[in-house]
């Protein structure tokens, strides 16, 4: 049973129950060799993984029917929620695995997993159209063989979508997939992606699954905890990660940080005050032992890990995810294309974006200009908007604060005396009508003082569209001085007059509607 409770863009937190167990979702699960362990797997429970990822075709090959006797908790030492992967990983990097899909998603079962996931072939990346479609073809044919010979089935059996980066094939798994009775669904090969830091055909590959798939259910993302991509595919309404990233890495001495992966060798400091790095320097690592080595950047990659999905799901609590990704979006170029990838995905993170929070929206450049609460918000003033009268004021000032709040009322009664809609030009809104001043975001919103050419291009371009349409007769741009040429633009484009503000704004409006009364 998957339960949602708390939203923010297409990012949730969740309750996953599995019998008697509960995982908080996001979760990140370690991925935890069955039998060769640089952390145990009970040392992940310590650090707070409620649940861990092994493989169960390795478990086969070592075990066979002993791991069914004992079960597959007792054989890697975990008491929490288990996943097991079947296999469909080694299949892309070995070539064929020597299992069909029956009799592993039943030794799965067999062995006690908590969440077994169907054979699969992935696509990898890059791969050809005709590769993409010959895995999915097989990936659906292993699923629909699953599901009709497993009756008797795991806690959750879980469906993977493969396509990779052709989108048009990852869209007609993801639907085929979905009309499938499966627990979770997860999305695969991001691996190779995310390695290449492709991060733009990540968010569209999680884009086309997600919109493809029943928003009720769970939905994991394979081989996915890379630094970077985890506030992002949190964002995106990913649930369940699972990697072996934290290990491989550490293996080849290299050391995750919030910004990214770094060499242990490039190294001046260790800016990380995990139990491994509060007691040592990045000489004390270089000089241990490689297996001691690997178990500290081990044990760090995970901690690091651990605080990335955490930090992420706090944010989403604040209502502040949207600052959070785009603040990581900064921590590499590749990055910031990604979100820019994933906010194109309006409708998606729009979905679950509350419309009005406790905090206000914070508001820096033209990434921030495509935000879900601004988007909506242009598009509900654009259709739904209605002015009362056939002449238009739009203000144009520099910059408004509390005092230009408190004197909105004044201002709308000069506006209702005069017989005139009374609009403010604001950037990142574009046309703010005064009425509507008081609603969310307009009023809790923090927006930094220096303009951002884009973003002042994009809301005049904005403003016009939305005024151009509402059948003004008349329009007056009444503007502070230090804006004319801004305020020359718009009355041009929208044929209206400028006058300027003199004695303030308050005052400027009274003589505009006196002037009216005198025609
Ligand atoms: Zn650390």
């Amino acid at each position: 049973m998957f339960e949602v409770e708390d939203t923010d863009l297409a990012g949730r937190i969740g309750r996953l129950t599995v019998g008697d167990k509960e995982l908080e979702t996001p979760a990140f699960l370690p991925v935890v060799h069955p039998f060769r362990q640089e952390v145990s797997a009970a040392e992940l429970k310590g650090m707070g993984f409620g649940a861990v990822m092994t493989n169960s075709y390795i478990t086969k090959r070592k075990w066979g029917e002993e791991a069914v006797r004992r079960g597959i908790h007792d054989i890697i030492g975990f008491d929490g929620i288990v996943m097991t992967d079947s296999g469909g990983y080694q299949a892309l990097i070995y070539g064929e695995v020597k299992v069909d899909p029956v009799s592993i998603a039943k030794y799965q079962r067999d062995i006690g997993s908590d969440i077994a996931v169907v054979l699969d072939l992935p696509t990898g990346y890059p791969a050809s159209r005709e590769r993409a479609l010959f895995t999915v073809r097989e990936t659906l044919k292993a699923e629909r063989k699953t599901l009709k010979a497993v009756t008797e089935r795991p806690p959750l059996l879980v469906g993977p979508i493969q396509g990779g980066a052709h989108e048009d094939i990852m869209a007609r798994c993801a639907r085929a997939v979905a009309k499938m009775p499966f627990d979770v669904y997860a999305i695969g090969s991001p691996v190779e992606i995310m390695n290449g830091y492709d991060f733009d055909v990540l968010a569209s590959i999680i884009r086309v699954a997600k919109a493809n798939l029943p928003p009720d259910k769970p939905v994991h993302l394979f081989g996915a905890a890379h630094p970077l991509t985890i506030p992002m595919a949190v964002a995106m309404g990913c649930d369940l990660f699972d990697s072996a990233s934290y290990v491989l890495f550490a293996k080849q001495d290299r050391y995750m940080t919030p910004t990214g992966v770094r060499r242990l060798s490039e190294l001046a400091y260790l800016p990380c005050v995990c139990p491994v790095c509060a007691r040592s320097s990045p000489e004390e690592l270089a000089a241990l032992v490689p297996r001691e080595r690997t178990r500290a950047l081990a044990l760090h990659n995970l901690y690091l890990l651990k605080s990335e999905v955490e930090g992420a799901k706090q944010a989403l609590k604040e209502g502040r995810l949207w600052e959070h990704v785009a603040q990581k979006a900064r921590s590499h170029p590749k990055l910031f294309t990604g979100t820019m990838r994933m906010a194109e995905g309006t409708d998606q993170l729009m979905e679950g974006t509350p419309v009005s929070k406790q905090k206000a929206i914070m508001l820096f450049d033209r990434l921030d200009y495509i935000r879900p609460e601004l988007v909506r918000y242009r598009d509900a003033v654009s259709k739904r908007w209605m002015p009362t009268s056939r002449r238009l004021v739009l203000l144009v000032v520099s910059h408004v604060d509390e005092r230009f709040f408190a004197e909105v009322p004044e201002m709308l009664a000069c506006a209702s005396a005069g017989g005139f809609d009374l609009c403010l030009f604001r950037e990142f809104f574009g046309v703010v009508p005064l009425e509507l001043y008081g609603t969310y975001p307009v009023s809790q919103s923090l927006a930094c003082e220096v303009t951002d050419a884009q973003v002042l291009e994009r809301s005049v371009k904005d403003a016009i569209a939305i005024l151009s349409k509402k059948g003004f007769r008349e329009a007056t741009v009444i503007s502070e001085e230090g804006m004319l040429p801004l305020s020359s633009e718009l009355a041009a484009a929208l044929r209206a007059e400028v006058r300027p503000i003199r004695r303030g704004h308050v005052a400027a409006l009274k003589e505009f509607a006196s002037s009216l009364r005198v025609h």
